[in-house]
């Protein structure tokens, strides 16, 4: 029986397949007793997770060299023993045999009662180790995690399905994409989340919030994902399937034209040049990004270079990576953000503190980078000596004070010395520009200015701080929308706080690339959008509809709304 599925969209299009499902991992959220004849083989998963753990951190000692390898070495040693500790291993071995607990629950209770125990500690060095105990913990429960997935992955791998999940991870999305996944319905999850940025860069159509897709959906179901209208369709009709011919048609033709004004350029219709920049990751995302007329790329994210390998790229490894990147856009600028590990971009090179309570509020971004100046360093070089190859612009992610930007400067200054000694060749001027997306750094934007040489505002993270509402949660999309007005007042005053200064503000976040946020943006004062690369011609053709000197003249009205339905009226008002 046809049965409609509401949702949000996070990736446009439409897309037809076999439904597949993925359950949440079993051994997280299963919290039932274990019955007799499953001890034996939850005791070997358990088991082959604690290897995996001890294999990770041998791995990671052997790829760690010089002075990163004395920072790191003391946390492997003291996680490695903890992972042999045999009253460690008694306790867990016991919740399961004799408590009749799952790996994953018999993890937690364990970590928890040996945590407590040495917070319960007077020596200051033992309570300390309560964040050991509370890493390697973490460290096993994500290898458990993976066993799942590795079975999840094989299952869900075939061509022409869509996927049904709970969430999935940016990392899964890339390799299911590339085994000719069509679509992804998830019951979790939200627009802003980095795997709805992904699929949006890999054309993937995908649904999140979508509540009861796992327990109405059943494997091999037939399914319509229509992202256009927000809904995934199980059993669709005959009537579905001629609409989706239809759009196919449509968007083939939307196409077609849109295709017509890659080599147009960027202005308002009274004639305002706008500058459009490409968020652009892969060798694919510059071909599009040239093959649209885009101005340079705004925004590089390395993390997925991270994320690919699967461990810390060597210096070599990024250089070619990055060489490739500002060859491909043939001597239009390009902006390389620094590594943006932490909170919900998970850690494949085993850099990011385990077990923070808090990790969005935690060492994410330079903060890390700055924890660990060797891996940084090996960063810095590379950019470097890219950028003797074309014009490259440096951009420092969560940035929150001056200081860090002092702090990476220095790193550059350095590194700038080691290689000039090595002879090789350096770029003269490399510009370095900060990402606003923590309150603090928008708040104190004129003090930031005094140190960087542009701003780039990442609205997908400002959000989130402003509006303290996490990115990646759907229970929250009454709060979490770019409509806010306290967000709007703070993008306007760092724009405007950049205009003083004469120095360059671009938005890389994702409204910068919805074309229902372009005329507010205009309004708002934006000179730069930077966006997915598929982004650049709707943007473009939008801009071409507006007229900004009358948004801009209207701007008053935005910054003094009190609600966000308000500023949604108002642009509602604007389009008539
Ligand atoms: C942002 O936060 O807006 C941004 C562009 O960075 P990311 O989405 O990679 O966190
Ligand atoms: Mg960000």
């Amino acid at each position: 029986m046809r049965l409609v599925l509401p949702g949000t969209q996070a990736s446009r299009g439409m897309a037809l397949g076999r439904a597949r499902l993925v359950q949440p991992s079993r051994y997280m959220v299963d919290s039932r007793p274990l019955a007799d004849d499953e001890v034996a083989a939850e005791l070997e998963a358990l088991h082959r997770a604690l290897d995996a753990a001890r294999r990770e951190l041998r791995e990671l000692r052997s790829k760690l060299h010089g002075a990163l390898a004395r920072e790191a070495n003391e946390f492997i040693d003291a996680h490695s023993l903890l992972l042999d500790d045999g009253e460690l291993l008694r306790g867990l071995d016991e919740l399961v045999k004799v408590g009749r607990y799952r790996a994953g629950v018999a993890l937690k209770k364990q970590g928890d009662k040996v945590a407590a125990a040495f917070e319960a500690m007077d020596d200051p060095y033992l309570r300390g180790r309560k964040e050991d105990i509370e890493q390697v913990i973490a460290r096993v429960i994500s290898a458990l995690q993976r066993q799942t997935s590795a079975e999840e992955r094989k299952l869900a791998a075939r061509v022409g399905e869509l996927l049904v999940a709970d969430t999935i991870a940016p990392a899964d999305m890339a390799q299911l994409a590339g085994n000719g996944l069509l679509g992804v319905v998830a019951s979790g999850g939200s627009a802003y989340s980095h795997s709805a940025i992904l699929a949006r860069s890999l054309g993937l159509p995908m649904l999140v919030g979508a509540r009861d897709a796992l327990s109405l959906i059943h494997d091999d179901d037939l399914i319509l994902l229509d992202s256009e209208h927000a809904q995934a369709i199980i059993h669709p009709t005959a009537q579905d399937l001629s609409r989706y011919r239809g759009w196919q048609r449509e968007a083939a033709a939307e196409g077609r034209r849109l295709a017509t004004l890659a080599n147009a350029p960027t202005r308002t219709r009274d004639g305002l040049a706008i500058r459009l920049l490409a968020n652009a990751e892969t060798a694919s995302d510059v071909a599009s990004a040239r093959a649209r007329g885009a101005d340079g790329v705004g925004l590089y994210r390395t993390e997925f270079l991270f994320l690919r390998h699967k461990r810390l790229p060597t210096e070599e490894e990024q250089f070619t990576a990055y060489r490739e990147l500002v060859l491909g856009m043939g001597g239009l600028p390009v902006t390389i953000r620094t590594l943006d590990l932490g909170a919900d971009k998970a850690d494949a090179a085993g850099l990011v503190l385990r077990g923070e309570d808090n990790p969005a509020l935690g060492v994410r971004g330079v903060r890390l980078s700055l924890r660990y100046p060797a891996v940084f360093t090996t960063q810095i070089r590379a950019i470097l000596r890219a950028a003797c190859y074309g014009p490259v612009r440096v951009l420092v992610p969560m940035v929150t004070q001056p200081d860090e930007l002092i702090a990476v400067r220095a790193l550059f200054a350095l590194a700038r010395q080691e290689l000039k000694r090595e002879n090789v060749d350096l770029p003269e001027t490399l510009p370095l520009g900060a990402m606003v997306e923590v309150p603090a750094a928008a708040i104190n934007v004129r003090a930031l200015l005094k140190h960087a040489d542009f701003l780039a505002i990442g609205t997908n993270d400002l959000a989130q701080y402003v509006l303290a509402a996490d990115r990646g949660n759907d229970a929250l999309d009454n709060i979490y929308t770019p409509l806010q007005p306290a967000l709007l007042r703070v993008i306007a005053y760092v724009i405007s706080a950049g205009r003083r200064a004469k120095k360059p503000v671009s938005l890389c976040g994702e409204i910068g690339g919805d074309v229902h946020f372009t005329a507010l943006l205009i309004a708002l004062g934006l000179g730069e959008f930077s966006m997915h690369p598929a982004q650049l011609l709707q943007v473009r053709d939008r801009l071409a509809t507006l007229d900004a000197a009358a948004l801009r003249a209207h701007s008053l009205q935005l910054l003094h709304a009190d609600t966000h339905e308000e500023v949604s009226a108002l642009l509602t008002q604007w389009a008539e």
